[in-house]
């Protein structure tokens, strides 16, 4: 996708500080973090959203998981951490290519959603 800015991250158009890229899928930290770690992992397939995953894309996302795992062990999130994915408008989605926010490095609490 053209006017993508995470196709235009993976693509290097647009730079950002990488923490992991294979053939499926690219990490990078979030440009305003809202935790003292924050990371995205997205798919290198352009997947706009949750709403987007078929049966022939979804596998990507269990991959996708597990590269998380093992990014959370590098980053230091050995406590814990909390994975997010906002979906459409009321989800709060401001980039439609599909992404799983990490966040972690202090105790988030039990609250999931902070309006
Ligand atoms: P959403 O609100 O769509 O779930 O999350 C999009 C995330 O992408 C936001 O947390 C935002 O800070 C991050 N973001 C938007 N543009 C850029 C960018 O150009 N570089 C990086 N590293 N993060 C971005
Ligand atoms: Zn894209």
């Amino acid at each position: 996708m053209s006017d993508c800015i995470f196709c235009k991250i993976i693509a290097g158009e647009i730079p950002s500080k990488k923490l992991y890229e294979d053939e499926l899928c690219y990490a990078f930290y979030d440009i305003a973090p809202q935790a003292p770690v924050h990371f995205l992992v997205i798919p290198k397939e352009h997947i706009p959203s949750t709403d987007d995953l078929t049966e022939k894309n979804a596998a990507v996302v269990s991959h996708l998981f597990l590269v998380i795992q093992k990014l959370a062990k590098e980053t230091g999130l050995t406590n814990g951490y909390r994975i997010i994915n906002n979906v459409g408008a009321d989800g709060g989605q401001t980039v439609k290519h599909f992404h799983l926010h990490v966040l972690g490095g202090e105790n988030l609490g039990e609250q999931m959603i902070n309006k």
